[in-house]
């Protein structure tokens, strides 16, 4: 199962210049403004545990520089008021040289993050993508012409909400940015992005590529660092109208608190303990693909992760091993091995959380099939794990683990799959394989949850919403629903007589 391994380095001519060069924060259209307290912190390739770079350390000072570059951009209208047609075309450009750099943010997205080259350099095609995709909705966003009294004329504007404050985890950095980013900018908002401290370099690439597209000059700012020293400060800042936060659940819950101080908008994208359900009618096969494919993703690091897999009775066990036969083929290794097609986790911190989790669910008489064990070689790398005979009340099955950890319980009727399912504060997504269609369309109207996958698990569609609800969080990004997100309704209410 382990790839062999030589230390690798990154064969992009770009990808090895941007990482050799220093990197400050992106401020008013300055690519390099360094930290006002002069720190840095260390970026670290997950795969070898090395130090590959440094990143500037913002604080408050810098959220402060950000924000007004920010609020100036938006209050004389240099984005905001260019026409449609010219937001349209900087993202398409955005997008083509997005495309055109492709193997450079692969490979930086790869050494920073841990996840096999073949995955980020999908996630940076779909980076792309998305900004081709909200190029054509800046066109596209219409307000309403309101119904009333004859002698009134009322309509409504969809405006820009003003300035964003976009805070992302580490998990798919550069796609996570450019979810919030591509909307924010074709609705017309100026931005303070801060990315996750672990996994801040494609976001600092990405700020190049926007000013080359021509985003005007203090239109989106990025500043890294951590989460109390730049994410914070963002969030309680008065000049910022609107955050949008994807994590996890007790930061986002801190984030809604705080952000109430300046009455800003907030949408939460947080955790999932997602449901992937399995009846005994279903094509089994490609039940069983899905379900080692909807845990083993991103080494189990998804918010989407279909960590829970409840199998009805009387499959229970053939579906057992057919996930364990389908996990042989993994290929464990760092992800700038070509071979590697399961990266390391991104940290030690998550490596001993997952493997506090696991020894728990142990403990609580949970039976392990596979895995169960960090990897003897230097990186974060965990085994893809299953444990059997879970159960509702064991913590492991109720809590978000964020590794390669499948909790495996068995269920009888279509009422306990989703009295199970429901049974977690989470509430992001589920999936259920069944034969009798009917019935998936009757589970996905109880399921408590933002998306429902039927005989499918985890696409990712740039036109179909995501976002969650109870602890989940709430806000629906993607699609046409992003765009509820990055405007405000104004109504003009005008007497024309008689
Ligand atoms: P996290 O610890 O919540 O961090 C997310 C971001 O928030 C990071 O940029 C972090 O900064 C920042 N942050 C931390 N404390 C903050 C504070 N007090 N105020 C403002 N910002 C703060 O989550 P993570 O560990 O990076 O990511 C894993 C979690 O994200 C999981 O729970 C996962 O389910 C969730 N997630 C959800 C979705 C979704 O769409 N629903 C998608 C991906 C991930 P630093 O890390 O730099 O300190
Ligand atoms: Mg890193």
């Amino acid at each position: 199962m382990l790839a062999d391994t030589v230390a690798l380095q990154v064969t992009d001519e770009g990808a090895a210049a941007f990482l050799a060069r220093p990197h400050g924060l992106s401020i008013d259209g300055q690519l390099d403004v360094p930290a006002s307290s002069g720190d840095s912190l260390a970026v670290v390739d997950p795969g070898t545990g090395a130090e590959i770079a440094r990143i500037a350390a913002g604080c408050e000072l810098d959220v402060d520089k950000a924000v007004r570059a920010a609020r100036r951009s938006f209050a004389d209208g240099r984005w905001r008021r260019s026409s449609p047609f010219e937001k349209q075309r900087v993202l398409l450009r955005v997008a083509d040289l997005i495309d055109a750099r492709l193997e450079t943010f692969a490979q930086i997205e790869t050494i920073d993050s841990g996840k096999p080259l073949a995955a980020s350099r999908g996630e940076v095609a779909t980076a792309a993508e998305r900004f081709r995709y909200y190029a054509g909705w800046t066109s596209k966003i219409y307000g309403d012409l309101n119904p009333g009294p004859t002698d009134t004329l009322t309509y409504a504007l969809r405006e820009p909400i003003g300035v964003c404050g976009l805070i992302t985890p580490w998990n798919y950095p550069l796609l996570m940015a450019t979810t919030k980013l591509a909307p924010a900018l074709a609705c017309g908002n100026s931005s303070v992005l801060k990315p996750a401290e672990q996994t801040s370099l494609t976001a600092l690439l990405l700020a190049e590529v926007l000013a080359e597209a021509g985003v005007p000059d203090g239109v989106v700012n990025v500043v890294t660092g951590s989460g109390v020293d730049v994410g914070a400060p963002l969030v309680r800042h008065p000049e910022v109208d609107k955050i949008a936060f994807t994590g996890s659940t007790a930061v986002g819950k801190q984030i809604q608190v705080s952000a109430a101080e300046t009455m800003k908008r907030v949408s939460l994208e947080l955790g999932g303990k997602n449901a992937h359900i399995i009846f005994a009618d279903a094509d089994l096969e490609s039940a069983i693909a899905a379900a080692a494919a909807g845990i083993w993703m991103n080494s189990g690091q998804a918010c989407a992760a279909g960590s829970r897999l409840l199998v009805q009775r009387d499959v229970l066990e053939e579906v057992l091993a057919g996930v364990v036969e389908a996990s042989s083929s993994i290929r464990v290794g760092p992800g700038l091995d070509p071979t590697s097609t399961f990266g390391p986790l991104i940290s030690e911190i998550q490596l001993e959380r997952v493997e506090g989790y696991v020894a728990l669910g142990q403990e609580e008489g949970a039976r392990t099939v596979l895995g169960g064990h960090r990897y003897d070689r230097a990186g974060y790398f965990f085994e893809p794990t299953i444990l059997a005979e879970t159960s509702e009340s064991m913590r492991v099955a109720q809590e978000e683990i964020f590794g390669p950890v499948l909790c495996v319980q068995a269920f009888d009727t279509e009422d306990d799959a989703i009295r199970i399912a429901n049974g977690t504060r989470y509430g992001l997504s589920a999936g259920v394989w069944s034969g009798d269609l009917a019935r998936g369309h009757r589970m996905a109207r109880e399921l408590q949850v933002g998306k429902v996958w039927l005989n499918s698990y985890g696409t990712a569609d740039m036109t179909v919403s995501f976002g969650g609800v109870k602890d989940s969080g709430h806000g629906r990004e993607m699609g046409k629903y992003s765009l509820d997100l990055y405007t405000e309704i104004k109504s003009v209410v005008t007497h024309i007589g008689p």
